[in-house]
């Protein structure tokens, strides 16, 4: 549940995906209801990075040919244009469908799947649409484990970790079932846990949606624990985005998720206690220079260990936000220890150190 930020690598792998539709989508365009022969002829003798890549993939070839031969190829062309034009709002609109004929689907599906499942992992497209790579050769792997390295935990449930690429999965955050033509758009590539890609797919994405190439979702609400730490809420920080946190909340489970992993949140209370504990005690065998006499009751001293523990555990959870599991959680739990759970906390360590 936070923000992917997408670096050159990212980008330089992904947008080769969408150079390739666009150069296929142009090419079909310009060759549009020409005869089998003649566009078997323009493939063969062409110069251009989709007509060299045709000449090297046999599927390549016969879906150009049979985009061409389309009778709905301008609708299949604006499709695609509006999605990808339009996509960073999707989240928040939802996707107006466009009606084609069963065959178009059937073509766009069966296209779009092969391009995905095998092309973008062949030598032949890397060669073509990408300088100088020098990566896995699939590059699906390339991908997972490039951004698993980099953000080891997943952004969806910021809880499972993605950092081997056995237990990532690549999300298509509109499922390819239902949008085949966003089957390899760069931005609804989205590395996710298995858990989590399971969860949300096969159906379909309940819109309005956070999706963490456009939203940190964690700007939007807070993690409540109850009093006693039992159950584990998740609130919209605002009425205009509640729908969404609940759609977020629903599409990976992630209440029901969080629930079970409560522990984590009682062992950060006893790592609090024992720092404050240890803090006290050195404090009160040798204070440190500067804040010698400072402290006029252990009240005072317990208050202010307390304070600055927190406070650096807030900031620390911070950093390590996409590095390592719950971190929201953990940092909207001291949060609220600094706001609601203060006081209690700070007289129970009153009444352990005295
Ligand atoms: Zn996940």
């Amino acid at each position: 549940m936070w923000k992917i930020d997408r670096d050159e690598y990212i980008i330089l792998l992904t947008s080769a995906f969408d150079q390739f539709v666009d150069d296929f989508i142009a090419w079909t365009l310009d060759n549009q209801q020409i005869k089998l022969e003649e566009l078997q002829l323009r493939i063969r003798d062409g110069n251009c990075r989709i007509t060299k890549l045709a000449q090297r993939a046999t599927k390549v070839r016969d879906y150009l040919c049979k985009f061409c031969s389309n009778s709905e190829l301008n609708t299949v062309a604006s499709m695609y244009y509006y999605y990808t034009s339009t996509y960073h709002v999707l989240p928040a609109t939802g996707i107006n469908n466009y009606s084609l004929i069963q065959e178009t689907q059937e073509l766009i599906h069966d296209a779009f799947g092969y391009f995905y499942d095998q092309l973008i992992d062949t030598i032949a497209f890397h060669n073509i649409y990408i300088h100088n790579y020098s990566g896995l050769p699939e590059l699906k792997q390339e991908f997972r484990k490039y951004v698993g390295d980099k953000h080891p935990v997943c952004p969806y449930c910021d809880y499972s970790e993605i950092d081997i690429p056995r237990f990532s999965s690549i999300d298509h955050f509109f499922p390819k079932g239902r949008y085949a033509l966003l089957s390899i758009y760069s931005n609804n590539l989205v590395l996710a846990c298995a858990g989590c890609n399971d969860r949300i797919k096969g159906e379909h994405v309940t819109i309005p949606i956070f999706h963490p190439y456009f939203y940190n979702p964690d700007d939007y609400f807070y993690l409540s624990l109850d009093h006693e730490y039992e159950t584990i809420e998740f609130i919209a920080k605002n009425d205009e985005y509640k729908v969404w946190v609940e759609n977020f909340n629903n599409s990976f489970k992630l209440e029901e998720l969080y629930n079970k992993r409560i522990r984590a949140v009682h062992s950060e209370t006893g790592d609090l206690r024992g720092k404050v504990r240890r803090a006290f005690r050195n404090y009160k065998k040798t204070p440190l220079q500067g804040l010698k006499r400072r402290f006029e009751t252990d009240g005072e001293l317990i208050e202010f260990l307390l304070m600055n523990h927190i406070r650096y555990a807030i900031h620390k959870n911070k950093q390590l936000r996409g590095k390592e599991p719950l971190r929201k959680l953990k940092i909207d739990f001291y949060e609220q220890m600094l706001n609601i759970y203060f006081e209690k906390e700070k007289e129970y360590l009153l009444n352990i150190v005295s």
